[in-house]
């Protein structure tokens, strides 16, 4: 099974996910994924970490394939668990190609992507209708073969369509999609950060699209983030005072 852990905050688990938990043998978890959720494992269960942190590469990932497909061969229920959804970034449609091809049944079990949770930590709604007709959901970090996004481009079709751009994995990036967005965004575009998004330790920092660069360099932001571009992030509470805004829990 590909199932998405969701953005960290354990309670942010769907009903699916959590019975995946319990049921698996095996259980394959990415760095992201909190020892809170793990809580929901058998005690028997295997678990083996197989996560890598910002392109640098702990378990190759065809390694990680290879052992699934493994596990699965020898009857055990096998999970493999991805933060947010397992189909946004993060490498869940080629895992979900392999173990098909490899004659395996695989069943999938959304989770929350992290770029909603995000938005929603801070009460920005991605496609308010009167700042945005629609959210484009971007990598900052392409595959290292590939031609690298053209910011500019991505820039000026979120001006001129009124797209709201929500960036994963861009803090190694920072300072050239700043100066590639520049080229097509008017640079007083309201900026929202949102680091460890529905964890404990989450930080949300507001700013202009020019400052956004030096405003990670001043906070100190890092690993992982999430970028939100446009105006459904203007003048929200919750960025005016960022160090004293956390999640709501419901007890
Ligand atoms: N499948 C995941 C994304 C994996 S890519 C999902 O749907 O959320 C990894 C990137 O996701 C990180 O670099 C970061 O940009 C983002 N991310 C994951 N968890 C996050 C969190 N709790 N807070 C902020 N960003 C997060």
């Amino acid at each position: 099974m590909l199932v998405g852990a969701g953005p960290g905050d354990p309670e942010l688990l769907t009903l699916k996910a959590v019975k995946a938990i319990q049921q698996a043998n095996v259980i394959l978890v990415d760095d992201l994924v909190s020892e809170d959720i793990l809580r929901h494992a058998s005690p028997d269960a295997r678990v083996i970490y197989v996560g890598k942190r910002g392109g640098c590469a702990s378990t190759p990932q065809r390694l990680i394939l290879k052992m699934m497909v493994q596990q699965a061969r020898h009857g055990q229920t096998v999970v493999r668990l991805k933060g947010g959804d397992p189909f946004i970034f993060g490498r869940g449609g080629e895992e979900f190609a392999y173990l098909e091809a490899a004659g395996i049944p695989v069943t999938t079990v959304n989770g929350i992507t992290a770029g909603l949770a995000a938005a929603t930590s801070i009460n920005a709604s991605l496609t308010h209708r009167d700042m945005a007709h629609g959210v484009i959901f971007m990598t900052g970090h392409s595959k290292p073969d590939e031609q690298g996004v053209d910011w500019s481009q991505i820039a000026a079709t979120c001006h001129r369509s009124k797209l709201t751009l929500v960036i994963y994995m861009g803090v190694s990036n920072v300072g050239s999609i700043t100066t590639g967005l520049m080229l097509g965004l008017p640079a007083d575009t309201p900026v929202a950060v949102i680091q460890n998004a529905s964890l404990s330790t989450q930080r949300e920092v507001g700013c202009e699209l020019k400052d956004l660069a030096d405003t990670f360099l001043r906070e100190g932001l890092a690993s992982p983030a999430i970028m939100i571009i446009g105006n459904v992030t203007a003048g929200l509470k919750a960025l005016r005072q960022p160090e004293s805004h956390r999640p709501v829990r419901v007890a």
